[in-house]
C-alpha cells in the first residue's frame, strides 16, 4: 500500500488509564490510530496530560507508525448556544482543549459544531467561525475537524453547505477539515446505502474531499433523514454491513489524502469485518 492510499484504523478509547496506555491498548487491538475524548463527553471535566505521559505516547506513535489521532471535544461544548453562559463555557473548553492538543502536536481535534438553540442557522454558523477565529493560531500544529451532524433539533452541520460556510468564514482555514460520521450523514438524509457515489460527489463539490480527514464509522438505528443520531452496532443498523463495506472500500475515501484517512470505529475491539 502506498502512502497516498493509506487508511489508518482505530476505535474510540478511554483516557482513564492515561495517554500512553491508550497507545498500548490500540497496539494490542492491531489498530494504528485511535480516538479519545479530551474531557468527560457529557460533564466536561478533563484529564490532565502529564509531560511524561505525552512523551511516552508520542514515542509510541512514531515507533509504531501510527496515523494521526482524533481527539474528540465534549458533547457539552456548544460554541453557538443562544445562552451566553453555555457559549462561554464552550469557548473556554475549546481554548483549553486546543492548548492541551499542542502537547501532542500534529494531531486532529474533532468536535460537533454546535446547536444554535433558537438563534438561527446563520447566526450559529457565524458564532462557530468566530470561535475558531479566536483560538486558531498560525503556529498551532493541530488540525480542527468539524463533524458532519444528523441535523437533530437546531444542530449546525446537518448539511454539507453549513460546514462549508463555517470553513469559508475561518481565516486560518488550512487548519480546518471535516470528520464524516456515517450515522450522522445518513440520519441527515444523505443516501449512503443506494447512492454512495452521489453523496461523495456532493461532499466533494460542496466541501472538497481534500478536507476530509477522518470517518466515524457508525451504523444507525433509524431511517435515512430521521435526524435522530442514534448509533447502532456495525452492520446491524439501517446502513447494514454491505453498505458499510462499500464505504470502507470506496476509492474516493482510501486514495485521496496525503496524510491518510483516519477511520474511527465505535468503542471496543476492532471487529474483524472491517
Ligand atoms: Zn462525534
Ligand atoms: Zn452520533
Amino acid at each position: 500500500m502506498t502512502a497516498a492510499a493509506q487508511i489508518y484504523i482505530g476505535c474510540h478509547l478511554s483516557v482513564t488509564a492515561g495517554y500512553e496506555a491508550m497507545g498500548k491498548t490500540m497496539l494490542s487491538f492491531g489498530g494504528n490510530t485511535f480516538a479519545f475524548f479530551t474531557r468527560n463527553p457529557r460533564g466536561g471535566k478533563s484529564k490532565d496530560l502529564l509531560p511524561g505521559d505525552a512523551a511516552g505516547l508520542l514515542a509510541l506513535l512514531e515507533r509504531e507508525r501510527f496515523g494521526k489521532l482524533v481527539a474528540h471535544g465534549s458533547y457539552t461544548m456548544n460554541l453557538c448556544a443562544a445562552n451566553l453562559q453555555t457559549r462561554e463555557n464552550g469557548l473556554d473548553m475549546l481554548g483549553k482543549d486546543l492548548d492541551r492538543m499542542e502537547q501532542l502536536p500534529g494531531n486532529f481535534y474533532n468536535f460537533h459544531p454546535g446547536a444554535h438553540t433558537g438563534k438561527g442557522m446563520e447566526a450559529g454558523i457565524q458564532l462557530i467561525a468566530d470561535a475558531l477565529n479566536r483560538y486558531l493560531k498560525p503556529e498551532m500544529k493541530t488540525t480542527v475537524l468539524l463533524e458532519t451532524m444528523a441535523g437533530k433539533g437546531t444542530e449546525v452541520g446537518g448539511r454539507f453547505e453549513q460546514l462549508r460556510e463555517i470553513i469559508d468564514r475561518v481565516e486560518l482555514r488550512e487548519k480546518v477539515g471535516v470528520c464524516l460520521d456515517t450515522c450522522h450523514v445518513w440520519d441527515a438524509g444523505y443516501d449512503l446505502v443506494h447512492d454512495l457515489d452521489g453523496v461523495l460527489t456532493e461532499f466533494d463539490r460542496v466541501i472538497g474531499l481534500d478536507r476530509l480527514y477522518a470517518v466515524h464509522f457508525n451504523d444507525s438505528k433509524n431511517d435515512r433523514g430521521s435526524h435522530k443520531d442514534r448509533h447502532e452496532k456495525l452492520g446491524e443498523g439501517k446502513l447494514g454491513l454491505e453498505a458499510m463495506k462499500r464505504i470502507a472500500l470506496h476509492p474516493a475515501l482510501s486514495g485521496r489524502t496525503k496524510n491518510g484517512l483516519i477511520v474511527c470505529l465505535p468503542v471496543g475491539k476492532l471487529p474483524q469485518a472491517v
